[in-house]
C-alpha cells in the first residue's frame, strides 16, 4: 500500500526465481529507493539465519506506474521472499504486511499506516502485519486480525501454522484537565465574546493587542471551548497525522491547534516538499491555525493561505505529481497594532508616526483580512483596576459547553460549521430574516462592505444567533457581527 495524498493504492509485491546469474532485480521502484531497499532486505535476511539463495530473483512491484515512495513495502518483499525460499508456507491470502526493515531485521515505524490500514480493510483484507511502533496508532480499528511485530524473525515462528491475532484493543489515555482560561482573564469581556462565537461557529479571526494584552491566552482558551471532533472528523485528523508519522497515541480526539513560528518555510507551512508530505495548515484541519505576530509573515505566505481559507483543502503541485490535502482549519492571527505595540494602550504612550503606523499596516494583506470573520482591537487592561474577586463558576467550562450546543445545531441544520457554508447554503439553512438582510444591504453600503466581507458577517450573525438558540437570524444579531468587523 503506497499514500498518493490521502489516497491508498494497494501495491501488490510479486516475487519470481529463475535459474541464472544470481541477483536481486527490483522493478516498480525509483532507482535510489531499490538500492537501499536491497541492501536493508538483504541484510534482514541474513540477520534472520536466511541465506540468500543464489538464484536470478525479480521482485516485481505492481502497479508500475504509480509512484512509490516510503520504505512501508520492504516488510512485504522480505515475505514474497520468505515464501519463495520456502520458508512461511502459511497462507497469505487477504493478509497485509507494512513495515520499514533495519539492517539487523528489526521493524521501523511507518508513515501513513492509520489510513493504509483503512483503505486495506475496505478491500477485504483479513490480516495485517506491522511494526510494533505503530500498534496504538491503528489499535482502535474494529474487525480486523492485528499482528504488531518487533522483528522480521517473529514471521519465522509462526512456520507452517497460520498465526493467531496477538491483540487488539489498547486503551487511550484520559482526556487532561483543562484550565480555566477564561476566568484568569480580569476585564475583557468583549473578546471573551468574540473567542465564544468564533469557537462556536469555527470562524476566523484577528486579534489585535499590544503586547501583554492577552492575544496568546485568548487563542489557547480556545484549545478547551472547540466542541470535540466528531467521529468522522477523528478519522480524517487521524489520518493526516499518521501521514506525518504524529499518530502514535491513536486516534486523535480533541481539535488540533497549530502554532507554527513566522520563520516556517512555506513548504512547512503548505505541505509539500521531496514527499509531498501535508503542511500545517492540513494538521490544522478541523482545529486551529494560530499564527502569533501575523505581520511577521511574509506577505506571500499570507497570500498562499488565501486558496486554502477559500476551499479548505491544497492542492501541492510540483514535477513529481501532484496531491490534495484537507485543510479546513479555523485561523487565528494575532498582530501588534503598531510597530512599538502600543497604539491602543492604556498607559503606555505609542511612541510610532502615522507614517509608520501606516506602513506597518499595509503588511497585513488585504485579501487575507477580507477572509477574516471577526477582527478584534484587545484594549490593555491593567488586572490591579479590577478589585472584583475571580469568577466561581468555571467560564471555560460554560463556553464549551455552549459552543457543543451550538454545534450539534448546526450538524443537524446544515452538516458542518457555519464559517464554512457557501451563498447557496446560506440562503438555504441560515433563516435570515428579511428586516436583517435589508439592514444589512444597507449596511453594507455604507461601510463599503465587500461581498464576500458582507456573506461573512451573515455567517457570523447565524452563529449568534445559534448561541441563544434562535431559529431565525434577527437583526440584533447581524447589528453584533457587524461590529466585529468595522473598526
Ligand atoms: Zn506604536
Amino acid at each position: 500500500m503506497v499514500m498518493t495524498g490521502l489516497q491508498a493504492i494497494p501495491v501488490e509485491v510479486e516475487v519470481d526465481g529463475t535459474r541464472g546469474q544470481p541477483s536481486l532485480i527490483m522493478i516498480g521502484l525509483p532507482n535510489k529507493t531499490v538500492d537501499e531497499a536491497k541492501e536493508r532486505i538483504s541484510s534482514a535476511l541474513q540477520n534472520c539465519g536466511i541465506r540468500i539463495r543464489s538464484i536470478r530473483t525479480v521482485v516485481n512491484l505492481a502497479p508500475a506506474e504509480v509512484r512509490k515512495t516510503g520504505s512501508a513495502l520492504e516488510l512485504a518483499i522480505a515475505v514474497g521472499l520468505l515464501k519463495m525460499y520456502g520458508e512461511i508456507d502459511w497462507d497469505t491470502t487477504q493478509t497485509m504486511f507494512f513495515g520499514e526493515l533495519s539492517l539487523d531485521g528489526s521493524l521501523k515505524s511507518v508513515k501513513g499506516l492509520f489510513p493504509m490500514v483503512l483503505a486495506a480493510q475496505e478491500l477485504g483484507v483479513k490480516r495485517v502485519f506491522f511494526p510494533q511502533g505503530n500498534a496504538k496508532e491503528i489499535s482502535m480499528i474494529e474487525d480486523l486480525a492485528l499482528y504488531p511485530i518487533n522483528h522480521l524473525r517473529e514471521l519465522l515462528f509462526f512456520k507452517n501454522q497460520s498465526p493467531k491475532p496477538l491483540i487488539n484493543s489498547l486503551s487511550s489515555k484520559p482526556q487532561e484537565p483543562k484550565i480555566d482560561v477564561l476566568s484568569q482573564m480580569v476585564g475583557q469581556e468583549q473578546a471573551k465574546r468574540a473567542i465564544q462565537i468564533a469557537a462556536a461557529g469555527r470562524h476566523n479571526i484577528l486579534l489585535i493587542g499590544s503586547p501583554g494584552a492577552g492575544k496568546s491566552m485568548l487563542a489557547k482558551a480556545m484549545r478547551s471551548i472547540l466542541p470535540p471532533l466528531t467521529k468522522t472528523e477523528s478519522v480524517e485528523v487521524t489520518k493526516l497525522y499518521s501521514l506525518k508519522g504524529l499518530a502514535q497515541t491513536g486516534l486523535i480526539k480533541e481539535r488540533p491547534f497549530r502554532e507554527p513560528h513566522h520563520s516556517t518555510s512555506t513548504v512547512g507551512l503548505l505541505g509539500g516538499g521531496h514527499l509531498l508530505q501535508p503542511g500545517e495548515i492540513s494538521l490544522a484541519h478541523q482545529g486551529v491555525l494560530f499564527l502569533d505576530e501575523f505581520t511577521e509573515y511574509q506577505s506571500s505566505v499570507q497570500e498562499a493561505l488565501r486558496q486554502p481559507l477559500e476551499d479548505g483543502r491544497i492542492v501541492i503541485t510540483r514535477a513529481i505529481g501532484s496531491v490534495e490535502y484537507p485543510a479546513r482549519f479555523m485561523l487565528i492571527a494575532a498582530a501588534n497594532p503598531c510597530p512599538c505595540g502600543y497604539q491602543y494602550h492604556e498607559a503606555k504612550v505609542c511612541k510610532c508616526t502615522p507614517r509608520e503606523i501606516a506602513n506597518y499596516q499595509k503588511r497585513l494583506s488585504g485579501p487575507i483580512l477580507d477572509r477574516i470573520d471577526l477582527q478584534l482591537k484587545i484594549q490593555s487592561i491593567d488586572p490591579q483596576r479590577f478589585i472584583e474577586p475571580k469568577p466561581k463558576i468555571n467560564q471555560t467550562a460554560l463556553a464549551n459547553q455552549a459552543a457543543s450546543v451550538a454545534q450539534i445545531v448546526q450538524l443537524e441544520r446544515q452538516q458542518k460549521a457555519n464559517a464554512f457554508l457557501s451563498y447557496k447554503e446560506l440562503q438555504k439553512f441560515a433563516q435570515i430574516k428579511l428586516v436583517s438582510w435589508q439592514f444589512l444591504s444597507q449596511a453594507a453600503k455604507k461601510f463599503l462592505l465587500s461581498s464576500r466581507g458582507y456573506l461573512k458577517v451573515l455567517r457570523v450573525a447565524r452563529t449568534i444567533a445559534d448561541l441563544e438558540q434562535s431559529e431565525e437570524v434577527d437583526k440584533k444579531h447581524v447589528i453584533e457581527a457587524l461590529a466585529y468587523r468595522i473598526n
